[in-house]
């Protein structure tokens, strides 16, 4: 048991204080009840209210999905024209993959909440790998839709889309004023991409949920985690305030309960795992995302990637002092360091800082990255299976160093329940000052937020609202929940 340091055979709590249900069957989705064999036990526990919120879902979902009679009823409301008067008995959210693999996990994420919140049922797009990365979330049913669902292209609705939210708005064909007396459309589009307006930023204002509480198909594309604006709508935040008593662990408890690897994905995880993490008595994971190299040259990353992590100890220094075939090294003193890059030299430049001289304390650090893909390829399998795997090993380490901005981090983050120091963005090949900072949460960053402010019925500044909802350590305009 010393060499395997932190890995039991036996998970302890698999059910995580209650958050996942116990009806599945264990063997189609391992990774749903083994996590807490490989991660630590996580201090935040879910709350009473959660709980219980999450397994009134799972009826609704089993109720409502597709093909029963409720459904087959509100299929007919997908064709353009006007809301029921009285509510459908199942209204849906539908959500389509966009973007890469931590933009759909925290928009997904996103799209759930909103159907906690409006008694909804979430139904997603299962795209190109939708399947291949993710076990089913909710026992006995799918949240897939089905191969017949009515719309099998989402595509067309974009900006321009006359049913878009924001055009509705724009075009008066949809009003919130109480007296205005016409129903809304049956089905309505919102663009929350980081590209949408101030009319498509509307849909979080109270007049205007309230007026789509009867509408039963909402299609919801996004690259976001609007979760924080969420917290900033007065009708909502009650009941936020009782799922979420600490508000800084919502992404961490809604992607541990909704995102399980798949038997494939998780047997690369536990693999990787035991081969080059279990053994280190410490494991720490770096991430970095380089979104453009004009900003950030190889040199300057690299540079401060190696200040950031010496200045705040996370790797060993290098032992100045030591003579030239000191061999000295500490056998209780192993760490094993996880990169996850596009791209291989970052790993090269540490790795060979501790081949050439000796650290000091007499550390034995191991260096690791698992792929360097050289360039995104979402959509293709073998890539994205790869980048969940990463993710969620970063989310095995005890420590984490994370990339600003990164989506992609923000995962691996939220699902290890880790708060990062995150590298913050070099801009015109200028080396930041500081190189990083510990983050204020563990919270992902809503890096887009609406400049629309409900309460205050013009834009403003949504980080000044509320004390929970404030702006980002790693991106000034972006709002994140402490
Ligand atoms: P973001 O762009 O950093 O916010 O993160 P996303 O996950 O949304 O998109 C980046 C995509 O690029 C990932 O989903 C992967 O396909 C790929 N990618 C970026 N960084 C890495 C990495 O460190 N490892 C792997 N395997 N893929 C990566």
């Amino acid at each position: 048991d010393a060499v395997f340091h932190a890995v039991s055979d036996v998970p302890r709590d698999k059910y995580l204080a209650g958050l996942l249900s116990a009806d599945f069957d264990e063997d189609t989705c391992q990774s749903r009840y083994q996590s807490t064999i490989y991660r630590k036990p996580s201090p935040h526990k879910p709350s009473a209210y959660l709980i219980q919120t999450l397994r009134k879902y799972e009826d609704r979902h089993r109720r409502c999905a597709p093909h029963t009679a409720p459904y087959n009823k509100t299929l007919p409301f997908l064709n353009p024209g006007p809301a029921p008067e009285k509510e459908t008995e199942c209204k849906y959210v539908l959500w389509t993959p966009a973007y890469g693999l931590g933009n759909r996990i925290l928009s997904l994420t996103s799209a759930f909440l909103y159907a906690l919140l409006t008694d909804r049922v979430v139904l997603i797009n299962r795209g190109s790998d939708m399947t291949s990365l993710f076990c089913e979330p909710f026992p006995d049913t799918t949240w897939l839709l089905p191969p017949d669902f009515p719309i099998s292209d989402f595509a067309p609705y974009r900006r321009p889309h006359p049913l878009r939210y924001g055009n509705l708005l724009r075009n008066k064909n949809i009003s919130t004023e109480s007296d205005d007396g016409r129903p809304p459309p049956s089905f309505v589009y919102f663009h929350l991409d980081h590209d949408y307006d101030t009319e498509d930023m509307h849909f979080f204002c109270e007049p205007d949920q309230a007026i789509l509480r009867k509408v039963p198909w909402l299609f919801l594309r996004s690259n976001m985690y609007i979760v924080p604006s969420f917290f900033l709508n007065q009708e909502f935040e009650p009941k936020l305030g009782r799922m979420f008593p600490e508000k800084e662990a919502v992404f961490h408890h809604l992607s541990r309960y909704l995102f399980h690897p798949t038997n494939e994905v998780w047997g690369m995880v536990t693999r990787y795992y035991k081969s080059y993490m279990a053994m280190a008595r410490e494991r720490l994971g770096i991430q970095i995302r380089v979104f453009n190299s004009k900003d950030a040259p190889f040199d300057v990353v690299s540079k401060q990637v190696i200040n950031c992590t010496l200045q705040e100890g996370l790797l060993p220094k290098l032992d100045a002092n030591a003579r030239a075939g000191d061999t000295a090294t500490d056998p209780t003193k192993t760490k094993s360091v996880l990169l996850t890059s596009l791209y291989s030299g970052y790993f090269d430049k540490i790795k060979d800082m501790y081949w050439e001289h000796p650290a000091v304390g007499g550390v034995v650090l191991s260096m690791h990255q698992p792929t360097h893909e050289e360039r995104q390829q979402t959509d293709k399998e073998s890539h994205d299976l790869k980048a969940w795997a990463e993710i969620n090993l970063l989310s095995l380490a005890d420590v984490l160093v994370t990339s600003a901005w990164s989506t992609f981090g923000y995962t691996g983050q939220g699902l290890g329940g880790i708060t990062p120091w995150i590298l913050l963005l070099p801009k015109k090949g200028e080396m930041p000052e500081p190189t990083c900072v510990r983050d204020i949460s563990m919270e992902p960053c809503f890096l887009t937020p609406p400049s629309y402010v409900c309460r205050e019925k013009r834009n403003g500044d949504n980080g000044k609202v509320v004390p929970f909802v404030t702006h980002c350590t790693d991106a000034g305009r972006g709002l994140k929940l402490v």
